[in-house]
């Protein structure tokens, strides 16, 4: 039975991790007598959960390898969708994208990120791909939620069916215990009628919830009226994409009521602070108006906590209150409950707390003054010493700028003007 020991830490408490749990946190006088195969010291540290990026998307892990502008500068959030995000998810190939999710996945572990909530887009490599950001996780040791954001926008409703049939592939085939999956759209504007009830009904059929951008601009609310609906909640539940954990992502353009219909009905929200500011579209004020809010990065960098102090600034500069930032970042670890079904977040000193006695899943990061010294998945140690136990951090991002250089070339052969295809 694997059994490790972390500590003592600076506190002076032990952690024991059994089966994937931390089965007991406190003094090691207390510790119970178990057969230890590995121990990890934790000299002058801390042992902490690991955090949760809420959403992200891995595809994008190579834009800081030297992804070129747009010849045209965009001017609103649209055009920054049709001449850069557009245009690179349709240059992407199997192996862009193995090196992508490679790349991503290590960094997130060494900065203490032990859970990536993914939404995947790639048109011209839809079937397999999840299975391409699975085995990054799991090569690594990573803890993951991924779907395909389906899209009529690039070859019509066909288009849209391949991506929810891939996110019902992987639901049903995957075998591997840290990864989950879900149904997913890109957004409702860039999907047909049909395609969003398609994807509904096959989110009750495999019993998951649904990935889905939400007002994240104003064109997202024009479309969902234009379409007859009030707004695009409205038109989400109308065709049946309202079910059980499912992750509203963004919803800046919503309303209050809204926001409380919807956390009435259950669902999970992210925010995203660096990427709302880089994309200039709002604040996400209503999301006050919801408890299960988590914090994302939307394809920014997964150290959580460069996204919470930027979030934090963010909120003082929009008028908001700092403190909820910090809320949304550990809200996570209740995202990850909901999904894993077990305890994750904060460990229990059992000596100093009685508050529960239930055990927390053993996803951990001990952190000293310089950052994050090892990270630990499922009660195994996945980074010792800052290095990765399953991986060449310095090969890894070698093979991310082999990739990158190639998705450069690929991505210039797509125009910059957009010719949309939702609806045929
Ligand atoms: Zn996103």
């Amino acid at each position: 039975m694997a059994c490790l020991k972390i500590g003592p830490d600076k506190k002076g408490n032990v952690a024991i991790c059994e089966n994937g749990k931390v089965v007991f946190y406190g003094k090691e006088a207390s510790a119970p007598k178990v057969d230890i195969c590995e121990t990890l010291e934790a000299k002058d540290a801390e042992i902490l959960p690991g955090w949760v990026c809420a959403h992200t998307h891995m595809y994008s892990a190579l834009c800081p390898y030297g992804m070129p502008a747009p010849k045209n500068a965009p001017q609103n959030f649209t055009q920054i969708l049709e001449r850069v995000w557009w245009r690179l998810d349709r240059a992407i190939d199997r192996d862009i994208l193995r090196a992508s999710a490679r790349v991503y996945t290590a960094e997130c572990l060494l900065q203490g990120t032990t859970s990536i909530v993914d939404h995947h887009e790639s048109p011209d490599f839809i079937e397999g791909s999840l299975d391409v950001l699975a085995d990054a996780l799991e090569e690594f040791g990573a803890r993951g939620i991924l779907c395909y954001g389906a899209t009529d926008r690039n070859y019509g409703k066909n288009e849209g069916k391949r991506g929810i049939d891939e996110c019902v592939r992987f639901v049903k085939e995957n075998k591997r215990p840290l990864v989950k999956g879900t149904m997913g759209l890109h957004a409702q504007f860039t999907c047909s009628d049909d395609t969003v009830k398609y994807c509904g009904d096959k989110a009750r059929e495999t019993g998951v919830g649904i990935q889905v951008h939400v007002a994240e601009g104003a064109a997202d609310v024009e479309d969902a009226i234009a379409r007859g609906f009030k707004s695009p909640i409205d038109r989400l539940e109308k065709l049946g994409c309202i079910v059980p954990n499912s992750i509203y992502i963004h919803c800046i353009h919503m309303s209050s009521e809204e926001t409380k219909h919807g956390a009435d009905l259950g669902l999970w929200f992210v925010q995203n602070p660096r990427s709302n500011n880089g994309n200039n579209v709002g604040w996400p004020y209503n999301l006050n108006y919801a408890q299960k809010v988590a914090l994302g990065v939307d394809g920014w960098s997964g150290d959580m906590i460069v996204e919470r102090n930027a979030g934090r600034e963010l909120a003082i500069k929009n008028g908001d209150d700092p403190i909820n930032i910090d809320h949304r970042l550990y809200s996570g670890w209740r995202m990850m409950s909901d999904f894993f079904n077990a305890e994750f977040g904060p460990l229990n000193d059992v000596e100093n707390c009685r508050r529960s006695t239930k055990s927390s899943v053993a996803d951990l990061r001990i952190v000293d003054d310089q950052g994050v010294r090892h990270t630990v998945v499922d009660g195994k140690v996945v980074v010792r010493d800052r290095k990765l136990v399953h991986g060449d951090i310095d090969q890894i991002r070698k093979e991310a700028q082999e990739q990158a250089n190639r998705l450069w070339e690929r991505m210039v052969a797509y125009p910059e003007t957009y010719e949309y295809h939702y609806d045929d």
